[in-house]
């Protein structure tokens, strides 16, 4: 058979779903919260960390520039051999040599020590100059002192380039060892690509670099501004701090300010490079750092809500997962209570409730075999119970008869008793011996165009007799019309006798009971009603169940199988019809049942 649907709300579901959404909701409530709260919370420590990071990173680049430039210079001019002088054509030889084979070079000289007289200059665009003129004595001195210098260069100019000297030895042939200075090479090196480097880096969309010398100089910068370089920039307050304090981190209030360089405030970061005192400083505007910040809020917001929208989605799904065998198992019960014994539970979820429908499918079996033995064993017993409840009567009949003789007034009463009991012992036979055809798919009724006005007013006259002793008004409207329906005319008999003798027998003297017709759709619907006894909502659910009987006050001293309307039932099914009906307890009730026009 079928399952009926489950009913939508169910109690344990929503128990379920109660439960999966407060496991679930609770926690990504929580931590969403604590995201947002941690993002609040450590934010300025991020801008302070990205600004100081990025200004490490630069730092570093102007390391590597220094130490790859130096030590290229040195190595060219790392010359063994033990004497005072080197030949000016050597010394040009040398400097060709150098800017050849590094193009980062522009100018290079050599210059005599201590004194800095130019023995030999080249230029990479103009080739041998002639050495004119002394190097600034101050840088021999510096060189003697730090081996080498980097010197305050031309980077003001379009393009910046930086002046980087070292010293020549004079050196032992025999042990390599750096002996007495005897010059001092110097070289103007391109500073473009780290001036791009600064003016391309940036944080988030607006935050920008600059970078200045140890003086205030700027040597590049990347903000929207349009300064010149070489500019003292000491007015800002960021370059006037971080060149007193080698850092600035952004923490303090100082570190945000409204720089003149964007127009906007920001958030400033910034460190000092130890080997040439030049200062990276980071500009970020407050609003593109809280932008970022606002959009990792928002991120963390949306996925809160996406996940409480995944939950809220997939919950009942689970929960209806999780309450679909149990649903299977009460709707099978349920079709059990009704005496459907063919119902089977099809659970497959490999686990205890599986094991639970299998248990219970081997229960419906046994149930099943049970009402099969017992259906038998009715069979058997009426069927055996038939003959000498037959002989009985004609026994009784022939006594009443007088084929005995005349009796005595007493022996007459008594028979007519055991007659009367002998009736109602054979009515009982009859409708079990026809419940258990029924049950075993015997219950012969072959169907044909019939006129049920015919048997219903025969039905009728023949139970006229027990509505006048009732003073009952009984009567059937015919119409005259009525179309021929697919039945068989003893079955039609036998409900109409069935439902007219209920509504008599339930109807308490001087009521009515009428009979009439309705067509419709195809169908012909006879009513019987009456205005007896009636009966509750509850009563009628479950009057057309076997041996079912109203007991009220009123009813429970007439006597009755239970078994009449549940016949009645059957047989009007058996020939496609249906029969229903509506009743008020204390005034009355109309059976119905309507069976299919022939045509
Ligand atoms: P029985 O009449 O033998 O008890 P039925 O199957 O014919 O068995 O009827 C079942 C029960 O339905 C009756 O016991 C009675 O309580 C109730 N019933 C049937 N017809 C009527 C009616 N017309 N008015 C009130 N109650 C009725």
């Amino acid at each position: 058979m079928k399952l009926k649907k489950f009913p939508k709300r169910s109690k344990l579901r929503n128990r379920f779903l109660i439960l999966f959404t407060t496991l679930a909701v609770v926690p990504v409530l929580v931590l969403g919260a604590t995201a947002l709260y941690s993002i609040d919370l450590s934010h300025k420590h991020d801008v302070s960390q990205l600004g100081l990071l990025l200004a490490e990173q630069k730092i570093n680049e102007i390391d590597k520039f220094f130490t790859d430039n130096l030590g290229i210079l040195e190595l060219t001019v790392d010359i063994a051999e033990n004497q005072d002088t080197i030949a000016h054509s050597q010394q040009q030889f040398l400097l060709s040599g150098f800017l050849s084979s590094n193009s980062a070079f522009e100018r290079v000289s050599f210059h005599q020590y201590p004194n800095g007289r130019t023995t030999a200059e080249r230029s990479k665009d103009q080739g041998e100059l002639p050495p004119l003129g002394y190097l600034d004595p101050n840088i021999a001195e510096i060189v003697k002192n730090r081996g080498q210098h980097i010197a305050e260069a031309s980077y003001a100019s379009d393009s910046p380039a930086i002046r980087l000297s070292t010293l020549v030895h004079k050196k032992d042939p025999n042990t390599n060892k750096a002996g007495e200075p005897i010059y001092i090479v110097s070289a103007d090196t391109s500073l473009s690509s780290l001036v791009s480097s600064i003016e391309r880096a940036g944080l988030g969309t607006a935050g920008y670099l600059i970078l200045v010398d140890e003086k205030g100089h700027l040597i590049a910068e990347g903000s929207p501004s349009d300064i010149d370089r070489g500019e003292n920039l000491k007015y800002l307050p960021s370059i006037n701090r971080i060149l007193a304090n080698k850092s600035i981190d952004g923490l303090s209030e100082e570190d945000v300010y409204v720089s003149p360089l964007s127009d906007t405030e920001v958030i400033t970061a910034g460190l000092v490079d130890p080997r040439t005192n030049w200062a990276v400083v980071v500009e970020w505007p407050t609003y593109d750092a809280n932008a970022i910040l606002q959009d990792m809020r928002n991120r963390v917001i949306l996925f809160t809500i996406a996940t409480l929208l995944a939950v809220l989605v997939i919950a009942p799904f689970v929960a209806s997962r999780l309450i679909n065998p149990i649903r299977k198992l009460e709707n099978a019960a349920k079709a059990i209570e009704k005496g459907d014994f063919d119902t089977e539970v099809d659970i497959n979820t490999g686990d205890e409730l599986e094991d639970l429908g299998n248990t219970f499918n081997k229960m419906t079996k046994g149930l099943k075999r049970l009402e099969e033995l017992k259906d038998e064993f009715v069979f058997v017993a009426t069927h055996e119970l038939r003959s000498p409840v037959t002989v009985i009567k004609g026994y009784l009949s022939m006594l009443k008869e007088g084929d005995a003789g005349k009796l005595p007034d007493t022996a007459s009463d008594m028979i007519n008793k055991a007659d009367m009991a002998n009736q109602r012992l054979a009515q009982l036979v009859n409708d079990l011996l026809e419940i258990a055809r029924s049950e075993a798919g015997k219950l012969e009724i072959s169907v044909s165009p019939v006129d049920i006005t015919e048997p219903i007013q025969s039905s009728v006259e023949e139970l006229q007799p027990l509505a006048d002793e009732k003073s009952i008004q009984l009567t059937y409207e015919n119409p005259g019309n009525v179309p021929q329906v697919l039945a068989e005319n003893s079955r039609i008999k036998e409900v109409t006798v069935n439902l007219v003798g209920n509504a008599i027998k339930y109807t308490q003297e001087g009521g009515w009971v009428k009979v009439w017709h309705e067509v419709k759709d195809g169908m012909v619907t006879t009513h019987v009603e009456d205005n007896g006894f009636g009966m509750s909502e509850e009563a009628q659910k479950k009057l057309f169940q076997k041996f079912y009987r109203v007991q009220t006050e009123k009813t429970k001293s007439i006597t009755g199988t239970g078994l009449g309307l549940f016949i009645v039932k059957q047989i009007i099914e058996k020939m496609n019809g249906k029969i229903w009906v509506e009743s008020k307890e204390g005034e009355g009730s109309k059976f119905s049942f309507s069976l299919p026009v022939a045509n």
